[in-house]
């Protein structure tokens, strides 16, 4: 039998669980389908900490998390769990680099203070700091695991059918209604949300001109703080030839990791879930030269899927009886509420 719905969403990763979230609020007969089992490991939105910041070099993503702010407040409000946590936020490093950011945090009206070397030190002494230090103050983390659970139980509260290990395994696209099959199921509606994450090119890639997509396993590493450690770890992002950025992760220790240094997939199926030894001792003393108040070794290691356009710009269009959202380039979490209101408009459009 098909069942039909009003808006299908494939993927309950954080930007299809916030889809489904938004559009089952608004009173829609929504299905969200995802392939794995609830917290799985393997696509982009796993683990338990994600950087939020204002602190981006292009006025218009300033903006962007300016807007998502008070969307993740009303999501907290609403379903009464703390998804995101304000702990303050550093960019450090190469100074022209660091100087954008100042420059667009101020186009756009974001409060920053800078900080000499010195008295950044002071004031975090578990990291050591060479150049000028913006600190950022409504920077914090996303409880990546606690929000992504939080959308597709609200969705389901709310009214959704929120099926985990439901995979979509083909899709038929219409002038005005998409069907698709699963292995237990038939479903029908007049519009499907494909938020698929690495696999987004699988399922569109032949209906819709998508970006170039880039999959790359990335590699994050946590780190305990030494005994003597007194600092009350912000999340940082410190610009040097490869970016490294880190924050704390509650009960799990401080998280250090290098952006865009992941081994490039062609398949986000084929993958052995390693982590590199070369990653992880280049981790490692970075740890040792930059954060003195951590011990060298690491005490877990993760994996995770970055899907990259060229400019890290996203991707979420509507085309036809389909909205397509790709937003990661490694730095979509932090607008998971504000991508899911903006794909819900575009399927109630
Ligand atoms: C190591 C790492 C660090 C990051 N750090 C930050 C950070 O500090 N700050 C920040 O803002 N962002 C960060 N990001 C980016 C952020 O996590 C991503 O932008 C976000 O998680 C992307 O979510 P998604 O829903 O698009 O993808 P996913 O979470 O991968 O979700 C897609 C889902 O679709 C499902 N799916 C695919 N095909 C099908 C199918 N046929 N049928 C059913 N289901 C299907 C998949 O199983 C998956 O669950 C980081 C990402 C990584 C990997």
């Amino acid at each position: 039998m098909t069942r039909q719905a009003d808006v299908i969403v494939i993927g309950a990763g954080a930007m299809g669980s916030a889809t489904a979230w938004w559009l089952a609020r608004r009173g829609r007969n929504v299905v969200l389908l995802e392939q794995f089992e609830q917290g799985h490991q393997r696509g982009s939105s796993h683990g338990g900490s994600r950087i939020f910041r204002l602190a981006y070099d292009d006025v218009r993503w300033v903006r962007r998390c300016q807007e998502a702010l008070p969307l993740w407040r009303e999501a907290m409000d609403v379903l009464q769990v703390p998804m995101l946590e304000i702990t303050g936020g550093i960019d450090h490093g190469n100074p022209e680099s660091v100087q954008a950011v100042a420059n667009a945090l101020e186009a756009a009206g974001a409060s920053f203070e800078w900080l000499a070397p010195e008295a950044a030190g002071e004031r975090w002494p578990g990291m050591r700091f060479e150049t000028p230090v913006l600190y950022q103050a409504d920077a914090g983390r996303c409880r990546a695991d606690v929000a992504l659970q939080a959308f597709a139980e609200g969705a389901g509260n709310a009214g959704a059918d929120v099926y985990f290990e439901q995979g979509v395994e083909e899709m038929t696209v219409h002038d005005d209604a998409v069907e698709v099959r699963t292995e237990y199921d038939d479903y029908v509606a007049p519009v499907a949300v494909v938020a698929a994450g690495a696999w987004v090119r699988s399922l569109v890639g032949e209906l819709v001109q998508l970006p170039p997509l880039t999959i790359t396993e990335e590699q994050t590493f946590h780190y305990l703080p030494k005994p003597d450690d007194r600092t009350a770890w912000p999340s940082y992002i410190h610009h040097l030839d490869v970016f490294r950025y880190g924050l704390e992760t509650p009960d799990e220790g401080i998280k250090v990791a290098e952006h865009h240094t992941g081994a490039v997939l062609t398949d986000p199926d084929e993958r052995a879930y390693d982590t590199s030894p070369e990653t992880e001792s280049r981790v490692n003393y970075y740890v040792e030269h930059w954060l003195p108040g951590l011990d060298q070794y690491a005490v877990t290691a993760a994996t995770c899927l970055y899907t990259s356009t060229p400019d890290h710009e996203f991707f979420v269009e509507r085309h036809g009886p389909l909205v397509v959202v790709s937003a990661c380039s490694g730095h979509g979490f932090k607008f998971t509420p504000l991508i899911g209101r903006l794909a819900a408009d575009l399927a109630m459009q």
